[in-house]
Parts: structure tokens; sequence; C-alpha cells
């Protein structure tokens, strides 16, 4: 990174992508499931319906093409890290899928490039439901890992899959239209075929009494970790604590979904009972500041981890939390919360200031992307209130990366 001064004398950190280490990459917006918080889906009338601002379908794979220009040793030198996820769809649904990670694992991540200026390998997490294709096909991918493994000593790279149960009742009332034994099957073949695969639970009031069979049967598989995601409670806390209390909105604090296709509607509280000692972890933190939105000091990970988002439309990102507000909620005031209406005015100036297409890789180069100034915009906005007109404030950055709760949005991995 570079130290730069702006005209008004404020120091700002430019990005480079020569000096970039880490991309969350979405290569695609499909998906089979129906998880009912995804920004894939808006609740609209009490229907759940794709979300209007996303390309599905053909449109929603990202070109491998791209993928390869992009991913090339002579602009990425030092990277070492891409996560595959993202905010629409289940990456490895892509029709191409297996030459994409042949190409990112065997190809960008050669050891013998001449480009190369790092010694870490390039490492790779996919995140999946694992519920979709054959079985050869998860074979075949954990074929990939293993031969990644055996020519460029990368030990870490894993798929890990999303499985909030233990049976296919448990599995299908978040996590939609995934049927469990099949995941299950899939996970079985992708170690069999030597790929290194880890566990990711989301806990609920109606599966919390499965986690501890569902971290029996991942060590018995031979998962390599296993862990309850939890950095999704931190939001849900904040929401419980302040929004509640400051407009009498508590629709942040569940999850509403409506039926789909033959699929039943249902509201979950997104912190399980059994949990709530985490809102008052969470309550002490705030507690210390009188307007924590405004007062609280940010730290955002991505940007000290040097790392950025990019989307299955070939949008960059500072990181993964703001596509899905970014652009304009088409749905009427009355189908949203109070809350969710309130912060979605804190984009209107970065809307109006850069507008839509000045990060999309379609267009522009990533090398020049990285130097736009919205993400110096970005930067300074943290040292701002939430109400200024200029480089407002944004709530999402406070309840993602506040330092107050950044201990508390570790998930914690346990070596099986
Ligand atoms: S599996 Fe992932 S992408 Fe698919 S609906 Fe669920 S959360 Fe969204
Ligand atoms: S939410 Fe804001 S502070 Fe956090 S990673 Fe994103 S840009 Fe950085």
């Amino acid at each position: 990174m570079v130290t730069t001064i702006n005209n008004q004398g404020v120091q700002f950190i430019m990005h480079r992508a020569n000096e970039l280490k880490e991309v969350q990459l979405e290569i695609s917006s499909n998906c089979q499931a129906g998880c009912m918080e995804c920004s894939r889906w808006k609740m609209l009338d009490g229907k759940q319906i794709p979300n209007p601002n996303v390309k599905f379908g053909a449109a929603g794979n990202m070109s491998i093409d791209l993928i390869k220009e992009t991913f090339d040793r002579k602009i990425l030198p030092v990277f070492e890290f891409i996560a595959l996820d993202g905010n629409y769809g289940d990456s490895l649904i892509h029709p191409q899928s297996l030459e994409i990670i042949e190409h990112l694992l065997l190809t960008f991540g050669d050891r013998k490039n001449p480009a190369l200026k790092t010694n870490v390998p390039v490492h790779i997490e996919i995140n999946s439901n694992g519920g979709y294709h054959n079985k050869d096909y998860w074979y075949e991918l954990g074929k990939l890992f293993a031969k990644h493994r055996e020519l460029n000593g990368d030990r870490e790279s894993s798929v890990c899959f999303g499985i909030d149960g233990t049976d296919n009742e448990t599995h299908d009332k978040y996590r939609r239209n995934v049927v469990y034994d099949k995941v299950i099957e899939h996970a079985e073949q992708f170690i069999k075929g030597g790929g290194r695969a880890e566990w990711k639970y989301l806990e609920f009031d109606h599966n919390v009494h499965q986690t501890d069979e569902a971290r029996k049967i991942a060590k018995e598989m031979g998962f390599k970790k296993f862990f309850v995601k939890r950095s999704r409670w931190v939001d849900a806390a904040l929401r419980e604590i302040v929004e509640q209390k400051q407009t009498g909105d508590s629709s942040g604090t569940t999850i509403q979904g409506a039926k789909l296709g033959k699929k039943a509607g249902a509201t979950y509280s997104r912190i399980p009972k059994a949990k709530k000692d985490f809102v008052k972890k969470v309550e002490q933190q705030v507690s210390k500041y009188k307007d924590y939105f405004n007062e609280v000091p940010i730290s955002c990970y991505w940007r000290n981890q040097k790392r950025i988002q990019i989307e299955y439309d070939g949008a960059v990102w500072q990181c993964c939390h703001f596509p899905p507000v970014y652009s304009v909620d088409m749905r009427p005031d009355n189908q949203r919360g109070k809350w969710e209406l309130e912060k979605a005015k804190e984009y209107d100036y970065y809307r109006a200031t850069y507008g839509n297409d000045w990060n999309n890789l379609n267009k522009h180069n990533l090398v020049n992307i990285l130097e736009h100034p919205y993400f110096d915009s970005i930067e300074r906005s943290w040292s701002h209130t939430t109400k200024d007109k200029i480089e407002p404030r944004l709530s999402r950055c406070v309840e993602k990366c506040a330092i107050t709760t950044k201990a508390l949005t570790k998930d914690k991995r346990e070596r099986l």
C-alpha cells in the first residue's frame, strides 16, 4: 500500500494491484437453494422474489476469460488468498467451475511462475452448500486440491460446506432446497478425491440441539475443522441493542422468510435463545459510548488484509458488505423496516458522486479500479459521522468493523 496526501492535507492510503494479497470472488450469482436471509432474495408483499438488482442464469456467470485476465501473476505478484464466496450465488454451480478452479490453483497458483513474488502458496477457500452437481464432480474437485498440494505445497486450501443440521428435515428448515444426505455424499467424495473439507454450522433455535452431533459426524468423516458461524450475530445484537431502542423497530433482529414454491415461510430469531449471552457481550462494548454508531473507531479488516471483493458481474468493492446495499432497493418504503430505510440513505452521497460502473472489470482494468478515489473516500468516512453531507460514515462499517466487537466477529474454527 502507498500512503498519499490529498489536497486538504489529509493522509490516506491507496490500494495497488501489485500489493494486493486477498480477494473474495463470486464467480456466479446462481444457486439452487432458498436460504431465507440470502441477498439473492427479497421479500415483497409477503412473497420471496429473486432480487431485482441481480442478474441470474447465464448472465449471472462470470466469464472465464475475465477470470484468467484478472488472475495473472504479472498483475498480482504477491497475491496469496482467494475466498470463493459472495452475496448472491454458490460459486461452484458455475458450469465451468472445475476449469476455473484448475486455473486458479494450478496456473495462477503455479509456484514456478517467474512473475511470482511471494513464498506463500495460493490458498483457496470455497464456501458451498454442497447440494448440487454429482458425486463425480466432487471427487474431481478433490483431486484438483490434492494436485495443488502436491505441486505447490499448499496445505490449507479447502471447501467449507455449510451444513445446518444432521438430517434432511432440520437442514432444509433454513437452507431450503438443499438435501442433507446429498451434501454428505458429496463431501465424502471430495475428501476421498484428496480435498480438505471444513464444516460451517449456522445455529438457530431449531437446530441448536444437533450441533454436537454434527461436530461428531464431521470428525468421523474426515472434515478438518468445524465451526459455528457467529460473525453474523454481531449485527443482530446491535440491532437488538440500538435499533430496537432508537426506533422501536425489531425487524432486524429476526430473519423473516416468505413462502418459496412448496417450502413454507418462517421467522427465525437471528441469535438462538441459548446464545443470548452474546448480546450481553456486545451491549457491554456499546455502553462505552454515548452515540455508538458515530463515535466508535472503525478498523477496516479488508483494507488491513489488502483484500477486496469481486462480484459475479465484475464489480470490485472494498468488501462484501456493500454490494447488496449500494444499489437502490426497488421495494416501496412500506415494505422495509425504519432502521433499514434510514441506513439506506447513507449511500446516497456515494451513488451520486461515483455512480454505478466505475468499478467494473468489464469496463476498466483492476489496476485502475483500485486507484479510484472511491476507496479513499470510504476510508475518510470513518472519521466522519453518519449525518455528514460529504463522505458520511456508513453504519455498515460500524456493524462489521467497530474495534469494540472485532474479537466477537471472529469465528472460532475447531481443529478436529
Ligand atoms: S446457499 Fe448461499 S447463495 Fe445459496 S441461497 Fe443459501 S446463502 Fe444464498
Ligand atoms: S464494512 Fe467498511 S470498514 Fe468493514 S471491511 Fe467493509 S469497508 Fe471496511
